[in-house]
């Protein structure tokens, strides 16, 4: 019998392509020792993209396998929360969890399985059946040391996190932050969410281990906040595997034609284009997108840009449904008028989508405007290419007040108090800053001794490497589980 780690991501083609990321780094160093099975939900939150992706990764790496749940109707509440509707999902799956474990078991030993992060309600079932249990967080160190210190603050205060405009957290490892710019489930006392983050928390002290992608010279500070256990103050923390950075194969997702935005940047001198992106949803109102096109016109700066279509509900600053159709909007239409004819020989607009990692990695690129993401912030470490921290949802904010105060590696943007505009003189003075300034140099050259940080951790005797290896080793040598026993 084959030993088998099993992955079980949440819905949607990002959790599923980071598991499935997570699934090719294990085979690239393992590949004998272990097969891979992913645990699929089937239901609302797929797109016609899940698919295709799943029956492309089943053909080009037949060492991972996919086990489908039967499908399950859900209709969203639009009471609640996107993120709780998914808890509300996963939970209602439940049931497959140990009867696919189980039937699994029957043709392969299965070592250890790994959540993500958003599966919580799956952990007791896997931990009940005696297999080793780990989670896997798509995001930085610093907010992993923030969730397991979540039970601390949640004693503090009775009120939820974002009716506290002036509190301000001291989180180990972190600099001091708003309590309205922690991560975005959180701030919410009445949401699901918050409670489920909870139980996450405590979750993550009883599980085998925490994979995470993150690398030990990126994050130092919160990484020995974490081991050293100031981020759980009345318990054992987990123990902490740092396997990054995993970053998407940016050959794999690309056409087979080169897109006209890597032909645009062959023409552009070296390091002298900035790249606004704000990652796979983020959008503006069309009053910002405006403000974004004076900001990028006043500054003279060279640049490329990927604009998504203008939200629904304007105010949200992001693309509500998954399976949208992003580039059913007219460029002319959101832009000031005359905008795209005056700077066309210095700036490219893209509907849409770009192949981010391919741009950054571009030698014309010198600078990059990002919604603080965790994989666009990897993928811009790992391309030494300086940023603009301009954060939305989720722990962006975190993460830039991380980017900008401790790595120093990004200039923040001021945003305006309430609805969080920019305005573009704002946005040319950053852009400026980091482009055509002694600050802006000294970004470039802390965040290339990072990228050679990055491409050490996965030496031979690198970091990552024996982080992975540490892995590999129990998974191969403990017990493991003996469900068809
Ligand atoms: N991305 C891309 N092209 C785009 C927008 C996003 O390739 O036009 C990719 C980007 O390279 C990254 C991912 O989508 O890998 C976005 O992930 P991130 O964690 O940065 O942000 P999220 O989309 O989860 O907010």
């Amino acid at each position: 019998m084959k030993d088998a780690i099993v992955l079980y991501p949440a819905p949607g083609i990002g959790h599923l392509v980071s598991m499935v990321e997570l699934g090719k780094l294990i085979l690239s160093r393992y590949d004998c020792e272990f097969s891979i099975i992913v645990l699929l939900t089937t239901g609302p939150f797929d797109s016609p993209a899940t698919t295709s992706y799943i029956d492309r990764i089943s053909q080009t790496t037949s060492s991972i396998s996919f086990h489908r749940f039967p499908y399950l109707p859900f209709t969203a509440s639009p009471t609640l929360s996107r993120l709780a509707n998914m808890f509300e999902f996963l939970s209602l799956n439940d049931y497959n969890v140990p009867q696919s474990l189980q039937q699994l078991s029957e043709a392969s030993s299965i070592r250890a399985v790994i959540l993500d992060s958003f599966c919580t309600s799956a952990f007791p079932l896997a931990r009940g059946l005696g297999i080793p249990t780990y989670f896997f967080t798509a995001f930085s160190a610093a907010a992993l040391a923030a969730i397991l210190y979540l039970p601390t603050i949640h004693k503090q205060t009775t009120k939820s996190f974002k009716d506290l405009p002036t509190t301000v957290f001291h989180i180990p490892g972190l600099p001091p932050l708003l309590a309205t710019h922690m991560i975005e489930p959180l701030l919410d006392r009445e949401d699901r969410s918050y409670h489920q983050s909870l139980q996450f928390s405590l979750d993550l002290r009883k599980c085998d281990g925490v994979l995470t992608n993150t690398f030990d010279g990126l994050e130092p500070v919160a990484l020995m906040a974490i081991t050293n256990g100031e981020c759980v103050t009345d318990g054992p923390s987990p123990s902490v595997y740092c396997i990054g950075p995993l970053i998407a194969d940016a050959g794999e997702d690309a056409p087979t034609h080169k897109h006209d935005c890597l032909s645009w940047l062959d023409q552009q001198p070296s390091r002298s284009v900035v790249f606004l992106c704000f990652g796979s949803r983020g959008s503006f109102s069309r009053e910002q997108v405006k403000e974004i096109a004076n900001g990028l016109e006043r500054s003279g700066e060279r640049f490329l840009w990927a604009v998504k279509s203008p939200p629904a509900d304007e105010k949200r600053k992001e693309i509500r449904d998954e399976i949208v159709v992003w580039d059913d909007f007219d460029l002319d239409d959101i832009m000031p008028e005359g905008f795209l004819d005056r700077t066309k020989d210095r700036g490219m607009v893209v509907k849409s989508w770009v192949p981010q990692v391919a741009v950054l990695r571009h030698q014309s690129v010198g600078g990059f405007v990002t919604h603080c993401g965790w994989n666009s912030v990897l993928e811009a470490v790992s391309a030494g290419v300086p940023m603009v921290a301009w954060p939305l949802h989720a722990e962006q904010h975190l993460n830039k007040a991380v980017l900008v105060e401790n790595m120093k590696m990004a200039i923040g943007v001021e945003q305006r108090d309430g609805d969080r505009f920019v305005s573009g003189a704002e946005l040319e003075r950053r852009l400026k800053g980091l482009m055509d300034s002694e600050e802006g140099r000294d970004l470039r050259e802390r965040i290339n001794k990072t990228r050679e940080m990055a491409v050490e951790a996965w030496r031979e005797e690198g970091s990552s490497t024996t982080a992975l290896a540490k892995l590999a080793d129990i998974w191969k040598h403990d017990q493991g589980c003996k469900l068809a026993d």
